[in-house]
């Protein structure tokens, strides 16, 4: 049997921004198959409700075949096994993103050793973007059309 090699990317996608864009397209012909999944956090309620966030993300990659969408909760790396991921796809904008994900990374790796994580470096033009300050120019009546995938922008202006 030959092994599919399938990467997870996790996040809130709260909403997806460009920044997450460019690192799911620039990994997408490294992998089979890439899993965008949203990690449900029962303790946050988000900005847009789940079902709106994944319609975002499939939006934004209907014209990748191999790129695709899920959600999850508890352990990532749980939830790597279940769908046999032996990669966790992440993006590094700053240092502080790489004190952040190489804690996490290393106890993920801990707790499953046959998962890998793998980072790419953000575009320098998405290095300020993050999806709380997308939510907050929204909050504020702003244009956010910049800062998020086209197909998103489109779901975003239907639904304020
Ligand atoms: P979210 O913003 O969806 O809540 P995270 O902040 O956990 O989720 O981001 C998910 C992944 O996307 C992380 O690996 C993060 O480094 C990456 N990422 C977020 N914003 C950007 C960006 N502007 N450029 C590149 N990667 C990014």
């Amino acid at each position: 049997m030959i092994m599919e090699r399938i990467a997870v990317f996790p996040g809130s996608f709260d909403p997806i921004t460009c920044g997450h864009e460019s690192v799911i397209r620039r990994a997408a012909p490294l992998f089979d198959k890439i899993i965008v999944a949203l990690g449900i956090n029962s303790q946050k309620q988000g900005h847009f409700d789940i079902g709106l966030r994944i319609k975002m993300i499939e939006a934004t990659f209907a014209d990748c075949p191999n790129v695709s969408s899920a959600q999850y909760s508890g352990l990532t790396v749980d939830f790597c096994k279940e769908v046999g991921a032996k990669f966790l796809l992440r993006g590094l904008r700053t240092s502080a993103d790489f004190e952040f994900e190489r804690s996490i990374g290393q106890i993920n790796k801990q707790l499953e050793i046959g998962i890998e994580t793998v980072f790419m470096l953000t575009q320098p033009e998405h290095t300020p973007l993050n999806s709380s300050i997308i939510r907050d120019i929204l909050k504020h009546g702003g244009k956010v059309d910049q800062f998020v995938p086209k197909a998103a922008w489109q779901i975003i202006q239907e639904n304020i």
